[in-house]
Formats: structure tokens, sequence, C-alpha cells
């Protein structure tokens, strides 16, 4: 009998081959599958046993479970209808760029543990920093979400608000902290604060303007009160490209507020960033060269899979002053000059994320992203045009990226609450027919009032007309059968 180990090599082979055809098979025929599917809460675990095995099973065993248990409990965020939230894309390039990850298996705690995976990672986002147009100061780094990565950038803030005191004392001997961002920003920023000691009351949430954009005005009543009430002001954080409407707060006023205040100015640009690939929608990006921080997610609309969220940061020395923490175990000859990203954040372990970023970005290049977006922004401008010119229905915010607001709005309907219930009954009927999956929002119109609206965002690289003529078509029929 052999010494236990791995799976053999040989059958490693075969399976992958099994596992090649699967994906291929998948990307071609996903569409046929339903993007939404028809489960319920427990569904899946029931048929999963309920202890692991005793001895290990074939991977024909595993591989048939997850092609029919895993696979129909699945929502298909790789389907080109899937519109809710932001939609994303697992491309090719990506997917055989996590396979290699898993292969190598790089954990660059240190440099050491990673000489290739670290400086992959500072390369593929200088190239990604350049596609934005964003300066050279910035140095970047990789987390698994965006939620993580605004929670490292307003740690750095916090370290250098407290002058370091708060590394040492933690918040006893501080002054109440306080965060400010727009009512629209990403709830990230107030879990930040949960997180960060800050607390949700610390979180001043600014008002917007009549196109859901950071009041400036508002900003530095709120900063200004703060000071007198003896408050620490931290960080001010902008959103280019809000969840709610995709609005951009205006970042070059923010800019200047945050240099007469001192506040470090992070912007979360999860989504949004994408658009700076393209020059002409580059102004959207304006004043964020003025950041401290500035965060964008490959993972959202940049093709790469989950997870990859990129950070950058003005002040390397700002994050490591925050997070570096050697013990003696992880000391190396080369400390100093080489780059550890354990010292960029709390985790110690990573993955090597830049690898499918890497392989997206040379295997499409900045011009072929440049122009996937593109295409996206203009099916979400025709989707908008067609469903605002049709009879009862209307568009009911600017679309400003790949995001489209809107609702069915049948003259006998009249109440806000009759008109949420029969727009929510629209969506569910669309989602229920597997062929889209849209979300929805509510927001406070300046000219309508409290809408609830549907939301259609367009970000899957599979996605095109004929995917939202569908969705149309879904939309049409859902509202007369709602009527
Ligand atoms: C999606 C999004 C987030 C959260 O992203 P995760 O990577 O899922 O944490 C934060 N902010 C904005 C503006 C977003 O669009």
């Amino acid at each position: 009998m052999s010494a236990p180990g791995d799976m053999p090599a040989e059958e490693v082979r075969r399976h992958a081959h099994d596992v090649a055809d699967w994906v291929a098979d998948f990307l071609t025929n996903v569409e046929g599958l339903p993007v939404l599917p028809a489960v319920i809460p427990g569904q899946v675990e029931s048929q999963l046993a309920a202890s692991a095995p005793r001895s290990g099973e074939s991977m024909e065993d595993i591989l048939r479970d997850f092609r029919e248990v895993l696979v129909p409990g699945t929502t298909h965020w790789n389907h080109p209808g899937f519109f809710a939230y932001f939609a994303n894309t697992a491309s090719g390039p990506g997917i055989l760029g996590e396979t290699l990850t898993a292969a190598l298996n790089s954990n660059a705690m240190v440099w050491r543990t990673g000489p290739a995976a670290t400086e992959l990672e500072g390369r593929t986002l200088d190239w990604l920093r350049q596609m934005l147009g964003l300066p050279d100061v910035f140095r970047g780094h990789i987390n698994d979400t965006a939620s993580v990565g605004s929670l490292v950038a307003l740690a750095a803030a916090r370290h250098v608000a407290t002058e370091g005191r708060v590394r040492d004392e933690g918040l006893t001997a501080l002054p109440p902290l306080r965060f400010y961002t727009s009512a629209h920003a990403h709830s990230s920023i107030e879990k930040s604060a949960i997180v960060l000691g800050v607390g949700t009351n610390g979180v001043r949430k600014i008002p917007v303007d009549d196109q859901w954009r950071m009041d400036v005005s508002a900003l530095r009543d709120a900063i200004a009160q703060d000071r007198a009430s003896g408050a620490l002001p931290v960080a001010v954080t902008a959103t280019v490209g809000t969840t709610t409407t995709a609005s951009v707060d205006p970042v070059p006023e923010i800019a200047e507020i945050c240099r007469e205040e001192k506040l470090w100015l992070h912007v979360d640009a999860a989504y949004g960033g994408a658009m700076g690939v393209c020059p002409e929608y580059r102004t959207m990006l304006a004043g964020c060269e003025h950041a401290d921080s500035f965060l964008v997610n490959p993972h959202k609309w940049l093709f790469t899979p989950m997870d990859c969220s990129a950070l950058y940061c003005r002040d390397q020395e700002a994050l490591r002053a925050a997070f570096s923490l050697v013990p003696g175990y992880l000391m190396t000859a080369e400390q100093g000059a080489s780059r550890d990203l354990m010292d960029y954040g709390p985790a110690l372990g990573r993955r090597n994320r830049a690898l499918k970023l890497w392989m997206v970005l040379r295997y499409f290049g900045v011009d072929g992203c440049a122009e996937r977006i593109r295409h996206h922004v203009k099916l979400a401008q025709d989707f908008a045009k067609t469903v605002d010119a049709a009879d009862d229905w209307e568009v009911v915010a600017p679309v400003n990226m790949s995001l489209v607001l809107y609702r069915h709005r049948p003259s006998h309907l009249n109440s806000v609450e009759e008109l949420a219930d029969h727009n929510r009954a629209i969506m569910d009927s669309v989602n229920g027919s597997g062929r889209a999956f849209i979300s929805q929002t509510q927001i406070e119109h300046p000219r309508l009032g409290s809408v609830f609206a549907l939301r259609t965002a367009v970000g899957n690289l599979k996605t095109q007309q004929t995917h939202l003529d569908g969705l149309w078509e879904e939309l049409q029929t859902a509202a007369a059968i709602a009527r």
C-alpha cells in the first residue's frame, strides 16, 4: 500500500480535462439556464450529505453532485440576463487565471513567500492605475472586496488623524471620531465605522442634491459643527458611481475641503471607476487625483472573477504605520528592501489575485476593455430610451454609467404604495421567468417624490442587445399581467 498523499497527478490531468469541458459547455449554454434558480431556503442543504464521507469518493460522483445539486441552486452571475445589483463577469482569461492561482497556491504574506505574486500585484495595479489616468503617486494592492478595501483605507486615515495614538492606546483616550460620506454611500462605509470604533453615530451622512450627489456646503457645515463640539473629523468618503443611481459626488470640491481641513479623502469607485478606462468618460474621475485613497473593483466591471478589489493609496507609509506588525517568525533578510503585502491590511495570508487580473488585462488589452465598457454604456442608454419612449413607462434617473432606473406608471395607479406594489409585482414576474434578473431601489426624486424604481445594470460580457430586448419583452408582459 502506498503512503497517504494527494490525488495522483494523472488523475488530476484526467479530471482537469473533464472540468475544462464542463466550463466551456457551461459558458456556451449558461443562457439556457434560469438566471435566478427556483429554490427555497434550505433546499440545497437538504440534498447534501449531513456528514463528510468516511472514506473518499470518486471524482465522478463528486462532479455529478456539483452538476445536479449545486448548479441548479446557483444564481448565475455569469448569465447574460443578469442585470441586478451591479452585474459582473468571470471572463475566460479570468477563469484560466483562477485555475493557475489555485495550482501555484502562492501565499504572498511576505515577499519571500511569494516574490512573483507580490511583484505581479504591484505591476498589474500600476497598469490599471494608468488605464484610469490616475497619477503615479498612487501605489496599489489588492483586497478581496471593496468593503475590506475601504476598511483598510479608513483605518489608515484613523491612524493619521490620531497621530498614531489609536494603534497603541485604542480609542480610550481619544475624542469621538467622525467619518463623512453621502446619504447615498455604500453601506460598507458604515460597516467600516462599526469595525473601527467610530460607530454608526460617528458617520455623518451628508445630504445629496437633486442629482443624488453629496451637498458640499452641508459637508462643510457638518465638519464645522463637529470641530465646535470637540469631535475629531477623520475622513471623507466620496463615491464615484453610487449604488442607488450611479451618481458621482463632486470630488474636486470635496478634495478642496479635505485639503483645507486636513482630512483624508477616500474615493469609493468600486463600480464606477471602470468608466475611467474610456478616455471620453474619464471626466467622471475628475478630482480623484487629489484623493488619499481610491478604490475600484476589477471583479465588478472589469471582467475579473470574484474576488479582486484594487485599493490605491497615496501614502504607503500611512498604511504600513497602521498595520505593520512583524513578529520574529515573519522576519526575513530582505525586509526593508522588499514590499511585504502583510503590512497593508489585517490579513496575513493572501491569494494571488493579481494573476487573473493580469491575464484579463493582457487578453483584452486596454482598448478591448474600453470597447466593452462603452458597449455596456450604450446598451444601457438604448434600453433607457426604449423604456422612456413607451406609454406608461418612465426612466427616473439620468443614465450616468450602465445603470437604468425606471418604473411602470399606469395612469390608474397613483399612490406611492400602489406604484411600489405594482412594480414589485413586475420585478417578481420578470425574475421568475428565468430569462433576466433585475433588482429594485427606493429613491427620493426631486419632482416625483418617493419612487420605487426597477434597476437594470449592464455589466456582463455576454450581454448583448438581444438580452435587453428579452428583458423589455418580459417587462411588458409582466406589466400587462400585473395591471
Ligand atoms: C459594490 C460596491 C461596494 C461593495 O463591494 P464589495 O466588493 O462587494 O465589498 C462598495 N461600494 C460601491 C460604490 C459599490 O458599488
